[in-house]
Order: C-alpha cells, then sequence, then structure tokens
C-alpha cells in the first residue's frame, strides 16, 4: 500500500520523505489516472493558486473531486487546506478551483505575507500519547491561511490566538472588524471531517511526525516507524 502525494507544486517531497521516516512509500500524483493506485492522497503546501492552475492544466480537478466523495482519506497542509476547504476568502481577484470537502472557509492568507510567517506551539490533544507523551506540536505557519468557520460536521483539531496586530476578515460580509472588539478570539488552524484532514501549518517541514502517523491512522496503513503511542483515531 502506498500514499498518493499531489507532486504539482509545492512541499511533496517533504511529505514523501516524512512518510518514509515512517516506512511507508510516498508516490508523486500528476495525473488523473495515477489516483487509481492509491488509497489515500496527500495535498502539499504550496501556493494555492499556481497548484490549482496546474492542477486545471492536468485536468486533475474531477478525478480529485471523486476520490474525495469516495470518502478515501486526504490530508491538506496549508495550500492543501485550502484546496479541501469548501470556500476560500482572501482573494485578490475573483477566486480559483477548489476541491472541497470539508465543510469550512479558509482566509486564504490569514496571518499575512512570507515575512509574517512564523513558529508556534499548539496544542493538539490528538497528538498525545497513552503514556503522557505531549499534546504540544510546533507548527510551521507560512504565508498561512486559517479557518474562520466550520460547519456541524467538522471536528476542530487546533486553534490558535488571533495575533493582536491582526483584523479579522468576516467571511460572509468581508467586513473589517477591529481585534480590539474581541481580544480573545481564536482562528482554527487544524480541522477533520470523517476521512480529510487540514492542517493550516506544515508538519512536513519538521522532524516530527505525528500528524503523519495520525494520517496514516486514518487511513489504516501504519508504517513500521508509526509511534504506536499515538491515541488511536476515534471512530475509525
Ligand atoms: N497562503 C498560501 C496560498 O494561498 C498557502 C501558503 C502555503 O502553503 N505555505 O496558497
Amino acid at each position: 500500500m502506498v500514499v498518493g502525494v499531489l507532486a504539482l507544486q509545492g512541499s511533496f517531497n517533504e511529505h514523501i520523505a516524512a512518510l518514509r521516516r515512517l516506512g511507508v512509500k510516498g508516490v508523486e500524483i500528476r495525473k488523473p489516472e495515477q489516483l487509481q493506485n492509491v488509497s489515500s492522497l496527500i495535498i502539499p503546501g504550496g501556493e494555492s493558486t499556481t497548484m490549482a492552475k496546474l492542477a486545471e492544466y492536468h485536468k486533475l480537478f474531477p478525478a480529485l473531486r471523486e476520490f474525495v466523495k469516495m470518502g478515501k482519506p486526504v490530508w491538506g497542509t496549508c495550500a492543501g487546506l485550502i484546496f479541501l476547504a469548501n470556500k476560500a476568502d482572501g482573494q485578490k481577484i475573483g477566486g480559483q478551483d477548489l476541491v472541497g470537502g470539508i465543510d469550512c472557509t479558509v482566509h486564504r492568507n490569514f496571518f499575512g505575507s512570507q515575512i509574517q510567517s512564523f513558529e508556534a506551539e499548539l496544542s493538539v490533544p490528538k497528538l498525545a500519547s497513552k503514556e503522557g507523551g505531549p499534546e504540544t506540536f510546533r507548527g510551521v505557519f507560512i504565508r498561512a491561511p486559517a479557518v474562520l468557520e466550520v460547519g456541524p460536521d467538522v471536528e476542530v483539531l487546533a486553534d490558535y490566538p488571533v495575533p493582536s496586530n491582526k483584523v479579522l476578515y468576516s467571511s460572509s460580509t468581508v467586513e473589517i472588524q477591529e481585534e480590539n472588539a474581541m481580544p480573545e478570539k481564536k482562528v482554527i488552524v487544524a480541522v477533520k471531517q470523517g476521512n480529510l484532514l487540514g492542517t493550516a501549518f506544515h508538519p512536513e517541514l519538521t522532524a516530527d511526525t505525528r500528524w503523519h502517523s495520525y494520517f496514516l491512522k486514518l487511513t489504516g496503513e501504519v508504517g513500521e516507524g508509526t509511534s504506536s503511542s499515538i491515541v488511536a483515531v476515534e471512530g475509525e
């Protein structure tokens, strides 16, 4: 069994390397028919407009949507999360094609541009181990999106406080509200809906493979190096 990694653009090599560290083979996916050879898929971070243009060029969208509809596990990191959202805000002009599947609205560049990229400790109870291993995870946020709204079937796995210098764009009205009006506001940075997983940050750029292990548990694909101590994925 292998895990497909969409390899149009972005951090696909890093995902394949992380899977390898867990003893699992990741294969590059560039054509619709290649999706037939895999039972799960990772959509990496990168730049979602570029990735969407390439996906359009390679006629991948119908096959990707079908893959999601079939209930196969798909994990999107950063630009990949944007791909999996049902709705994206924060477009400069017009929109872009999305695969969709997670009932949420993302803001594509919520945390700002490249120079506003940052790392932060996140609290992720799902990553804690039975033996009392940490639930914190160091998130690498690069021109990162955030999830602004979720539907009732979406499970929130991690959130993060809105930076104090940040204005919050309401997804439905695109009105800007001053941050001072809601000092405690947090935005969602990791979500799960059924077999779909989305993270606004880049676990593939860290040495910590717990998110990859978590995804492999969703797929039923447990690699040799996968920590058996991660709490089992509920309902799977
Ligand atoms: N904000 C970027 C986008 O719109 C995603 C950034 C990333 O994947 N590191 O595609």
